[in-house]
């Protein structure tokens, strides 16, 4: 067979199949902000996720900075609430940090994706739950790729002229998940709480994150408020197959401890997702007419898994990149490379060196010691560490935190001799 007779062949093959210009893997923050900006372009999208409701997979505590929402013109119909303190407690110390204004938010992960998707479909773009990625193929001119209806069984395919992989961190699309030595791997797991209402406000309005042995070896727990009076309680713990420090061999039994701090409660919700995250972000970004975003390109921060603002960052960034291919103003996505790496900058460099630093120490002391230390900065310093990766704060308050114990043991050599 010729090839032109070959792609005439393709071309129909193409044209009998239902055809997109951009098809979106996975309806994360990530999938559900390309898709949306993409429709509103005025691009064929297809949007697709294989969860059957965004209530199977609500795994994510949705713990926000504020500009999350101006950023991406969110309503507050996707918000639990706002907080405007922050606390740290460790095995010893504790420190508080208080404003009079929200400094942040929490999502309602369920919400937010809903939210997106209604978005891309009223900007024109369509959009299925209960369908799965099973492969793709390269044909000359375009993408086929393969979907599963979860609920009829039924396998078929569709064309693309750009695939984007928004499967998030198991990375289902342009890469497989990234060898362990190369790996940050860490588990979560959350519970959704209904608790009373005196309980409640003792949380309200607060991100409250317990660090160190007691609370959690090798990683942090955390209670975070919802509307009403439902709180998310949960841990997450890194390198778990390395054991640095002492642990107990359950995850039960801290979050236990954490529950064991919310008085009566009942259980509404449980779940839990293992976050994949590749040092120095050495992930594959793209592949010919194929795009990675989101936890699929390591844009979650490791040093306390945030990644909801990020993935959406990083699907905005692509849908721009993917709106000059298609306009054929270029024919590849080097933009969308050079773009994220403006965005990271070195920040996620320093948050994976601080994170070894935090959940590594055989030392609970040296846990307690930078609470204490960071309780010597200021509301706007700390937030810049845990949203900025701003390290210079923390460093500056460790500085000085060492001074001052220095000078205090010298005070008391002087008294004593
Ligand atoms: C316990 C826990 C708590 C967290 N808390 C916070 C927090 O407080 N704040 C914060 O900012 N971040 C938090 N994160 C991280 C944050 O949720 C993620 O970084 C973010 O959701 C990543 O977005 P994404 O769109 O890349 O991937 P995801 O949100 O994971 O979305 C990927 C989607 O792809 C779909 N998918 C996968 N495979 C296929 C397939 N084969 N076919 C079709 N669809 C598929 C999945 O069903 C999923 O819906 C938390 C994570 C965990 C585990």
């Amino acid at each position: 067979m010729s090839d032109d007779l070959l792609k005439a062949l393709e071309l129909i093959e193409g044209m009998s199949m239902k055809s997109y210009e951009v098809t979106v893997i996975g309806t994360g923050p990530a999938g559900g902000q390309c898709a949306r900006e993409l429709s509103q372009q005025g691009f064929r999208v297809l949007l697709v996720d294989r969860a059957k409701s965004f209530l199977e997979n609500n795994y994510s505590s949705g713990a926000a900075p504020l500009e999350l929402m101006d950023k991406f013109q969110l309503p507050e119909t996707v918000l639990g609430t706002y907080w405007n303190h922050f606390r740290i407690r460790s095995t010893q110390a504790q420190a508080i940090w208080t404003s009079s204004t929200p400094s942040g938010v929490i999502v309602d992960f369920d919400k937010l994706r809903a939210f997106l998707a209604a978005e891309t479909e009223r900007a024109g773009g369509e959009f299925h739950l209960g369908w799965q990625y099973q492969h793709h193929q390269q044909h000359d001119r375009f993408l086929e790729v393969f979907l599963k209806d979860l609920i009829t069984g039924e396998v078929f395919s569709v064309s693309t002229t750009v695939l984007v992989d928004a499967t998030g961190t198991e990375r289902k699309v342009l890469a497989s998940l990234p060898s362990k030595h190369r790996t940050v791997i860490a588990t979560g797991i959350e519970y959704h709480i209904q608790v009373n209402p005196d309980v409640y406000q003792t949380y309200a309005h607060a991100l409250n994150f317990f660090l160190g042995h007691h609370w959690m070896p090798q990683g942090y727990s955390w209670i975070f408020p919802m509307a009403g009076s439902q709180l998310k309680v949960g841990v997450i713990r890194y390198f778990q197959d390395q054991k640095y420090v002492p642990y107990e061999p359950s995850y039960k039994i801290y979050l236990q401890r954490m529950l064991d701090l919310c008085g009566h409660y009942e259980i509404e919700d449980r779940h839990g997702k293992t976050l994949y995250y590749t040092r120095g972000q050495k992930d594959v970004r793209h592949r010919g007419a194929v795009l990675a975003i989101g936890d699929a390109i390591s844009s979650i921060n490791p040093l306390g898994w945030e990644g909801i603002r990020h993935a959406m960052v990083s699907g905005r960034l692509a849908a721009q990149s993917i709106q000059k291919y298609l306009r054929q103003e270029t024919n590849d996505f080097r933009s969308y490379d050079q773009s994220l790496r403006r965005y990271f900058g070195h920040k996620w460099l320093g948050a994976e060196l601080f994170m070894h630093q935090l959940y590594k120490t055989k030392h609970d002391s040296f846990v307690d010691q930078s609470v204490q230390a960071f309780n010597l900065m200021n509301q706007k310093e700390i937030l810049q560490v845990v949203f900025d990766y701003q390290f210079r704060y923390a460093l500056k308050s460790y500085f000085y935190y060492f001074l001052s114990r220095l000078k205090s043991g010298y005070q008391s050599y002087g008294r004593t001799s």
